[in-house]
């Protein structure tokens, strides 16, 4: 009859969809070949970054952060902390007590306004400036002169631990004539220039390592920090003698490796999809950290977006029409995809939050749309698993152990908020990893806490080398 007639046409073209939808799903798909591979590959890098001869055309680059040490428990005393990296910048006083092993914090937090983000150099630190100053006006402590440590939250070449030449801006950042200046020389010239206060700058620090640093001070086994946030980055504890970069064979220093320039030269290209090459080229630097844009908060919400905009466009979603949202950069944040992603949350309440954002979905749409989340944050989640598994096995190999046991210390959004990166994160390095035994402990604020710190360590260092 007529009817049934349509009723197989209608289920024929919802199969036919189906098959086109899974077609681009399966594009996120890893086997655990290729996640070996990947793993394996990072595994190589990680030796050319630290290599002389290789280092200078090394994608992930292994930066030594001249942080040798632990706390150790006598760290005592105010300072200040600044960080900046993420989507906001943060002033904090930091007073650690020794023996207890506790520590107090007050900070502001101060939006950084695009036009500042993308501004000149000179704008971006004077208003840095300004914002030290309310906070100091703000806590009644204008005139005193406390110890500073500066996360700075991007690549940056050290020669010590007061010195970081920034290489290149990444994430949200591009203000001009910064890069290859040293950013504590850029941040005491601001000062100079407001010539309101002092204040005696004595680190600068990345915020995997402040992260790191942070955990360390709870349990002494942690000696890799990781940041799945705004960004993607790992450092780890590395024994001297195979830091070519550096004179000395004795004891360790943190690596900032900063992989999220992995796959710059090429080599993840068999896994890089149509849409994450939109997303890259939309970006501020387009052909650069190509592993933090497959795996971080900054882009995961776009890749998706990519793909409901090309699904859309094949008639698979939203009627096939693109809305003018849809369009619109930006729009999917980290908040969002961990709120679709959840698993408390009915369809209907997805729908809801699309609407939030300005879709009008069908309960069909809604499916598919939670589906590419997951699908997106699945690959990142893996990807950072054969990241941290390429570390891990280095470590307990380097060291000659079958078997080992290590923490990681972990901060960022995408870690904290989403229902299921960590699990996915945690399962994909006990694959790959197999003889080492990986705990992972959440930072409490590792950026500020690490800086004020690491600040406290070098402080004694350089109190004890005056004696
Ligand atoms: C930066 C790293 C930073 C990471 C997480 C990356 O874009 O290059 O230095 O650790 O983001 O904030
Ligand atoms: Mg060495």
């Amino acid at each position: 009859t007529k009817g049934a007639a349509m009723v197989t046409a209608v289920a024929s073209r919802l199969q036919a969809q189906r098959k086109q939808i899974d077609k681009v799903l399966a594009l996120f798909r890893l086997t655990q070949e290729q996640l070996v591979g990947i793993r394996n590959k990072m595994r190589v890098e990680f030796e050319y970054g630290l290599k002389k001869d290789t280092h200078p055309l090394a994608t992930v680059k292994m930066l030594p952060t001249y942080v040798c040490g632990m706390p150790d428990g006598t760290e005592k005393g105010k300072f200040l902390a600044l960080d900046l990296g993420g989507t906001n910048f943060r002033v904090l006083l930091v007073k650690i007590r020794s023996g207890r092993r506790s520590v107090r914090m007050y900070n502001k937090i101060f939006a950084i306004p695009l036009e500042i983000m993308q501004g000149t150099g000179e704008e971006l630190f004077d208003h840095i400036v300004q914002c030290i100053a309310d906070f100091l006006d703000y806590m009644g402590l204008k005139g005193a002169q406390l110890p500073l440590g500066f996360t700075f939250s991007f690549p940056c070449r050290q020669a010590s631990i007061d010195k970081g030449t920034l290489i290149e801006w990444t994430k949200g950042f591009k203000a001009t004539d910064c890069e290859g200046e040293d950013v504590v020389d850029m941040l005491r010239e601001a000062i100079k220039r407001r010539n309101e206060f002092d204040l005696d700058i004595v680190a600068v620090v990345n915020d995997t390592v402040g992260t790191m640093m942070t955990c360390g001070y709870e349990d002494s086994n942690c000696e890799v920090g990781l940041i799945a946030g705004t960004g993607s980055n790992m450092c780890y504890m590395e024994e001297m003698r195979n830091i070519e970069l550096v004179e000395g064979d004795e004891g360790k220093m943190c690596i900032n490796t900063e992989w999220g320039g992995f796959g710059d030269n090429g080599c993840l290209d068999d896994i890089h999809t149509q849409y994450d090459k939109e997303v890259d080229e939309g970006s501020l630097n387009p052909g650069k950290q190509r592993y933090e844009k497959m795996t971080s908060g900054m882009y995961l919400g776009e890749i998706v977006r990519q793909i409901l905009i090309d699904l859309t466009k094949q008639g698979l979603l939203f009627r096939g029409q693109i809305s003018e949202r849809l369009r619109t950069r930006g729009i999917f944040e980290t908040k969002f995809l961990s709120q679709i992603e959840s698993d408390r949350l009915a369809l209907l309440q997805v729908r809801r939050i699309l609407q939030q954002l300005g879709l009008d979905s069908t309960c069909e749409d809604s499916i598919v749309v939670k589906e590419v989340c997951g699908a997106v944050s699945r690959r990142a989640a893996q990807l950072y698993g054969a990241g941290l598994a390429a570390i891990v096995e280095k470590r307990r190999e380097d060291q000659g152990l079958e078997h080992m046991r290590i923490t990681v210390g972990v901060d960022g959004t995408l870690y904290k908020l989403h229902p299921h990166f960590s699990r996915i994160l945690r399962e994909t390095v006990k694959e790959l990893a197999p003889q080492c035994d990986v705990m992972f402990m959440l930072s409490e604020d590792g950026s500020g806490k690490g800086a004020a710190l690491i600040t406290a360590v070098a402080k004694r260092l350089q109190q004890a080398q005056r004696e």
